[in-house]
């Protein structure tokens, strides 16, 4: 059995252990997995220089060579990724295999973008004779990344390797709830040859953190993924210092089943893709739009297929549902499912929090909704299918749109002709048609509203972390 790392800051190369520390709990049982130093004001400050100091080498390390390093770390997370996922599972929850796939995911971005950085042409613009334009892209600058605490692995990798490839250097606050999943990265990278400085790992007190990296004229780009209350505050904070931002915020995922699809095999889809993380997903699917016609069916074969679930903890092999990650969201979604219930909404399935320790809910399906239950206007981020019922694609279209999110939406057709409008009418940053897959290493991630702007992921993620600088070269004309 692995053990549960010893936790440390990194700044310059070197792991630091401030005094001051918090608990990290296992979700699964409420123990105590180990306790997080956290950074003062000098540990932040020396993270800055330390970055500025790598920041100034890194740059002007070749393409090529940088490509090296993070690839050999990728591989290097590659071998240790069963160690990675029982270390993952004990601090965050999810079933062990769903930890390990997360892993190779956060792998596979690292090696997308490694690998897509060696493109990150500029252009020359021909001008009048003797003169050149030429297009340069150069790396931002030195990135303030926020990860949460629902992908301890991969939401941080999604930073770094952008930030590393593109040739910038990163100071990461990871979740104080998840800290070992970063700490794991930084050593894989350290192993493969990152120079000190070039990737600094913070936890301490969130907005001690953020207050004092996005004001920080060193800091060039801000990418955060959480909460949109956060965002919008992180956001302005980096708008009232000219500082570019990413960010990855929340959602309320829309599924469209039109009359075309199997009502049963979509069900049985939709039930499954709610295990994973327990529903704690930014991109999870939240809210079943579901045609009149088939509408019966779904709900009974979700209802059906949700009772058979198997929660517990993640370590458990034949677990389907891990605990939530934190009591906050057992305390959200009791809420949530309380105010749903005495309005009116019938509980298909789940809807009691069990008895004993742990962070645990059961998937839970809710049917036939008043318009007013606050859990189909606010976002869940856990186990909730929500169903309601639809008779004319527009209207599905506009219910879907109703809310200020815009992240992902999916549907269910094999109709062209429904696609399309969909394709046409859905306001989100990533639509997944029969599938549930939103996002990877090569695609544009991120959203519309207040689901947050900027992209990760494919070109347009890596491109978000450079610069273009234009230079006008005049020859002397022989
Ligand atoms: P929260 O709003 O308190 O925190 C969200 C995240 O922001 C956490 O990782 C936290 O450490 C960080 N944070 C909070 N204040 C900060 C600050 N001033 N500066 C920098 N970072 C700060 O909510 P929570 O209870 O941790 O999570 C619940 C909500 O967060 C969910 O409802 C969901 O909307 C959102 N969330 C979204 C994602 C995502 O992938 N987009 C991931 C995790 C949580």
């Amino acid at each position: 059995m692995t053990a549960y790392p010893e936790l440390a800051l990194l700044i310059d190369g070197e792991w630091r252990r401030p005094a001051r520390r918090i608990p990290v709990l296992n979700p699964a049982d409420q123990s105590v997995l180990g306790m997080l130093p956290c950074a003062g004001p000098d540990d932040i400050a020396d993270a800055i220089a330390a970055a500025e100091r790598g920041f100034a080498k890194w740059r002007r390390v070749a393409p090529g060579e940088r490509a090296k390093i993070i690839l050999r770390a990728a591989q290097l997370i590659r071998e240790r990724a069963d160690e990675i996922a029982y270390v993952s599972t004990l601090e965050q929850g999810k079933p062990l295999a769903q930890s390990k796939l997360e892993v190779l995911r956060a792998c596979s971005i690292l090696e997308w973008d490694a690998n897509e950085a060696l493109r990150l042409y500029g252009r020359v613009i021909p001008g009048e004779q003797g003169m050149r334009h030429i297009v340069l892209r150069e790396p931002i600058g030195i990135v303030a990344g926020f990860s949460p605490w629902n992908y301890p692995v991969s939401s941080p990798s999604r930073k770094i390797a952008g930030a590393l490839a593109s040739g910038c250097a990163i100071i990461l606050k990871a979740s104080e709830e998840t800290p070992a999943g970063s700490m794991q990265l930084a050593q894989a990278l350290i192993d493969a040859g990152l120079p000190p400085g070039v990737f600094n790992l913070l936890y301490g007190t969130p907005s001690e953190i953020s207050e004092a990296l996005i004001p920080h004229p060193s800091i060039r780009l801000v990418h955060f993924t959480g909460s949109v209350p956060v965002g919008k505050h992180l956001a302005a904070l980096a708008g009232q210092h000219m500082k570019p931002a990413i960010m990855e915020l929340g959602g309320h995922g829309p599924v469209i089943v039109c009359a075309d699809a199997d009502p049963v095999a979509t069900a049985l889809a939709s039930v499954a893709i709610k295990t994973r993380n327990a529903g704690q997903v930014c991109v999870a699917p939240t809210r079943w739009i579901v045609h009149d016609s088939i509408y019966d069916s779904f709900v009974e074969t979700a209802a059906k297929r949700a009772a058979e679930l198997r929660m517990g903890s993640g370590i458990d092999g034949d677990t389907d549902v891990g605990p939530l990650a934190n009591p906050r969201r057992v305390e959200a979604i009791a809420a949530l499912v309380e105010d749903a219930r005495s309005k009116g909404a019938a509980i298909a399935a789940g809807g009691n929090r069990p008895e004993g320790d742990g962070f645990f809910y059961p998937i839970t399906v809710l049917a036939d909704m008043p318009s007013d239950c606050r859990v189909l206007h606010e976002e869940p981020f856990g186990p909730l299918l929500l169903i309601q019922r639809f008779s004319d694609l527009d209207e599905a279209i506009a219910m879907a749109n109703s809310l200020p999110f815009g992240l992902a939406a999916y549907a269910f057709t094999d109709s062209a002709s429904n696609a399309d409008r969909l394709m046409d009418g859905l306001e989100c940053g990533n639509l997944s048609i029969n599938h549930f897959v939103a996002s990877l290493a090569e695609t544009p991630f991120g959203g519309v509203k207040d689901s947050g702007y900027g992209r990760e992921g494919g070109v347009e993620g890596l491109q978000s972390y450079t610069v273009v600088k234009n230079v006008s070269f005049k020859m002397r004309v022989a």
